[in-house]
């Protein structure tokens, strides 16, 4: 093959030239992520082939000392540009040692040409060496094909320079500087250098753009303060975690999750440590989402979500109660919350067995519970009653909702208070009736005002029965009773307002007042009547 070695290097030059300015171009100045340094080693590569180019004019000596010490700079900003790509500090004595040792050996192995290629080919391979141990080390986590881009370059440049070594070793080394003719060695150093910057110079650019995309992936599916999941991502998953659950069976627990008097903390101590106890709580929520599958994610403001799939409910309890604690435990100070420390409350709901309508549902229930932690005195977990909250009874939760069954064993011993709690119960049956195809409207509205009074007249009269009795948790009894209440009334408001369903209603009503009330809760004081 017949090539003209001063065409093969403007060749070279030009093309370096061109792939040094492509790179630099997408430099972004405000950014130090080693663009610049690429095509500065990029721009150096080519100079070194000008210098080459210009043997007669310079003079041996000169062109190739002058070319080889360019080289040594280009690899030695190759390395300084990975460094600053993957923002570490770069070790600059490793870098530009090699620089020195070039200069060096080419002056003291002036008239040694074997000995110089040689000692020059070692040089490269270390340099060469030390961008790949770079990208091995620090771009092993690194997705993308930029990388393995800039390895095949590399390991064209290593072979590059272990053929050179070769030759100069195994007899002619002026096969690679002779200007006439034109060497088969030349011809292929030639077109494996011009390989090389390709590959190096689109390497590079590839892994600068798979990092911004992989940048820009996290910044659609994050929330910038606390870097939990945004609400985009939020609602992705727990899309595909319901219909996951749906197909499999398995329960979906979500926990809703919201700081106690938040604002008052923003008013105290600003805006600014606002965020950072927002980013503390983060924390220990993103804590929480350990296994794969799990999701912790900003609702909004000041609100969470922890999506956590295969969990049933008294995992999801357990879990909520303990990161209660643990943001307890962060002992953040609030003097405007009632225990002095930053707190939470969180509402728990659990999709099973079809009680769900949608996704959309599972997660009102979430927030319905969360609201009524609020409202029970904050610090606490509140699980949703047995969802309805889609508007209508799925078939098979109707199921759940048993009747009421009145049993001797709930006796307290005392005729009033058992004969009350007996309407109680069969009210509450009424009620359940009139959920499943009985009266609607204001009829409906009635009957559910007529059962709380009913519950509050009676609460009444056993007030003043176990305090007769000299019942001693007569006065906390009577303050449960309140909260109770409290509780029903607005419950009964937000029924009204078309933001609770009637089956929410009916659940607490029925459910947490009579029957948990006064099957559990008033067991302890029937042994006070009994004395009697
Ligand atoms: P509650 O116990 O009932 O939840 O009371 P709260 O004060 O926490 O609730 P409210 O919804 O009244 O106030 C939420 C506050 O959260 C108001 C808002 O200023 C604050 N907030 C929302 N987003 C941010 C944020 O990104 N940073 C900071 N610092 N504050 C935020
Ligand atoms: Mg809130
Ligand atoms: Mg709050």
């Amino acid at each position: 093959m017949s090539v003209h070695i001063q065409t093969l290097l403007m060749v070279l030059v030009v093309v370096g030239m061109v792939v040094s300015v492509s790179v630099g171009a997408i430099a972004n100045r405000q950014q130090r992520d080693g663009t610049l340094y690429w095509a500065l080693g990029l721009a150096t590569n080519a100079m070194s082939y000008l210098v080459l180019s210009q043997f007669d004019t310079l003079g041996q000596t000169v062109a190739i000392f002058g070319a080889a010490f360019l080289r040594a700079c280009a690899w030695a900003a190759f390395a300084e540009g990975l460094y600053a790509f993957y923002s570490r500090p770069a070790p600059r004595v490793w870098i530009w040692a090699p620089v020195v040792l070039v200069f060096l050996s080419l002056a003291i192995l002036v008239d040694h040409l074997a000995l110089r290629v040689i000692s020059n080919s070692l040089i490269v391979i270390a340099q060469i060496f030390l961008v790949f141990s770079i990208i091995w080390r620090m771009g092993r986590d690194s997705p993308g094909r930029g990388k393995y881009f800039l390895l095949t370059g590399l390991v064209m440049a290593l072979s590059l320079s272990l053929l050179r070594s070769a030759v100069a070793i195994g007899g002619d080394p002026t096969a690679m500087v002779s200007p006439s003719p034109t060497s088969l060695i030349q011809i292929i150093s030639a077109l494996v250098v011009l390989a090389t910057m390709v590959l190096l110079s689109i390497g590079f650019v590839l892994m600068s753009k798979d990092r911004a995309d992989n940048l820009n992936r996290q910044l659609a599916i994050c929330d910038e303060l606390t870097g939990l999941a945004n609400r985009r991502r939020m609602n992705e998953v727990l899309s595909s975690e319901w219909v996951r659950g749906r197909r499999s069976g398995q329960a979906l627990a979500l926990l809703m999750i919201d700081i106690d008097h938040f604002k008052h903390y923003n008013d105290q101590y600003g805006h600014q440590a606002g965020d950072e106890c927002l980013r503390q709580v983060a924390q220990v929520i993103a804590g929480r989402a350990a296994r794969a599958g799990d999701l912790a994610a900003r609702y909004g403001g000041e609100e969470f979500l922890l999506i956590l799939p295969d969990t049933d409910e008294s995992d999801a309890k357990y879990l909520a109660e303990s990161l209660c604690a643990s943001v307890r435990a962060l002992d953040l100070v609030h003097p405007h919350s009632p225990g002095s420390m930053v707190t939470v409350s969180v509402g728990v709901a659990v999709s099973r067995d079809d009680l769900y309508r949608d996704a959309e549902s599972l997660l009102r229930a979430a927030d319905e519970a969360l609201y009524r932690a609020k409202h029970g005195g904050r610090n606490q977990v509140q699980v949703a009653l047995a969802a309805l909250a889609g508007g209508e009874v799925a078939p098979r939760a109707a199921a759940k909702l048993v009747q009421l069954t009145w049993r001797r064993a709930y006796e307290s011993g005392n005729a009033v208070i058992d004969a009350q709690h007996q309407t109680l119960f069969s009210d509450a049956n009424k009620l359940l009736n009139a959920l499943f195809g009985g009266p609607s409207g204001p009829e409906l509205d009635k009957l559910v005002q007529a059962f709380v009074a009913d519950i509050a007249h009676h609460f009444q009269t056993e007030e003043a029965i176990i305090t007769r009795a000299a019942y001693p948790g007569a006065a906390e009894h009577a303050e449960r009773h309140r909260a109770l209440l409290v509780e029903a009334e607005a419950l009964l408001v937000r029924f009204r307002a078309g933001t609770v369903t009637i089956g929410e209603l009916f659940q607490y009503l029925v459910h947490e007042v009579v029957a948990r009330h006064i099957l559990i809760a008033d067991r302890d004081f029937f042994p006070s009547l009994n004395s009697d």
